[in-house]
């Protein structure tokens, strides 16, 4: 048996969230094209009994640290990385990789490493052998190219990493597939659809936080607070005679229900909190 701890790691908008997804077969951690929507570290486990479990994380994107809320994700980056037994750096191929090859070997990390050259669904053969050459050198392991989303060269990066993966007993049970309860990722799937119908400040002035999730004969009434900084930002969210917020319960609906394969009873309510990203007792109250 052999079990250990995989972090995975990159840019904003790499696929990391997709990569896991993908893995674990199971929407745990929201995917979306805006950056920077995974605020939290999520574990979650693949194991195959008798033979490997895999502990991922995935770890917010490395970004400069603006605000208190993007100190908070650097540490969790570093805190993600200090202690796993692989790092997985994954990067966009489509998009130059030089910049975050570079971050990642100024980390100078003790533990083997692991290149996934991701979205080369999008790329020519030729050009996926060239990058595979030019960073062939560079402090890595193992290069894999794959496609998260297409699921290529998956099977490969697996054993890969299984090869890699010391010797030891699963740390979980092999049912379980997450360290983060229900409640966790039902307000991620409500954040989701925030990135989806807003753009620009909105999604990142958001946070959502789960009030009542009470568990009834037909169905589980779920009650949450959107919270943003500013009451235009509320008037916004929710569009004309209550527009917008009318769509965005039908989308979180839907995608909770498939995700719960049960019935729900959603309500939001929008509350405004001015400033909450620079609030240490907000950040904390809202789980960052
Ligand atoms: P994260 O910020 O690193 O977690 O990135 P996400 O998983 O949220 O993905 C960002 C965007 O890239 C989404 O629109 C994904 O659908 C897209 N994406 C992820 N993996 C692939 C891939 O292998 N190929 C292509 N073409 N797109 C991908
Ligand atoms: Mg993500």
């Amino acid at each position: 048996m052999k079990s250990g701890f995989v972090n995975i790691f990159g840019k904003p908008n790499a696929g990391k969230s997709t990569l896991l997804n993908t893995l674990l077969g199971e929407k745990l951690a929201i995917v979306s094209s805006k950056v920077q929507t995974t605020r939290h570290r999520i574990k979650a486990f693949l194991t195959k009994p008798g033979e490997y479990q895999i502990i991922f994380s995935d770890t917010p994107g490395i970004i400069e640290p603006k605000y208190k809320l993007h100190e908070r994700m650097m540490q969790n980056v570093k805190s993600a990385l200090e202690d796993a037994d692989i790092a997985l750096l994954l990067v966009d191929a489509t998009k130059d990789i030089d910049e975050p090859v570079e971050l990642f070997r100024n980390l100078r990390l003790k533990v083997p490493s692991i290149l996934v050259l991701n979205k080369t669904d999008k790329l020519k053969a030729e050009k996926i052998e060239k990058l595979k050459a030019n960073f062939n050198n560079a402090s890595f392991r193992k290069i894999v190219d794959v496609s998260a989303l297409t699921h290529k060269n998956l099977d490969e990066l697996l054993l890969t990493i299984i090869e890699l993966l010391p010797d030891g007993e699963a740390f979980y049970s092999e049912d379980e597939l997450t360290d983060m309860p229900t409640k966790f990722f039902v307000s991620e799937m409500i954040r989701e659809k925030v990135y989806e119908l807003f753009s620009e400040e909105i999604p990142y002035q958001t946070a959502v936080i789960i009030n009542e999730f009470k568990e009834k004969e037909s169905l589980i009434k779920i009650q949450a607070d959107i919270i943003v900084q500013r009451e235009s930002q509320k008037a916004i969210l929710l569009g004309e005679g209550g527009k917008m917020i009318k769509q965005l319960g039908t989308l979180a609906r839907t995608e909770i229900e498939k995700f719960l394969q049960q019935k729900i009873f959603l309500q939001l309510f929008i509350k405004v909190k001015p400033k909450w990203r620079d609030n240490d007792l907000q950040l904390k109250e809202y789980g960052y």
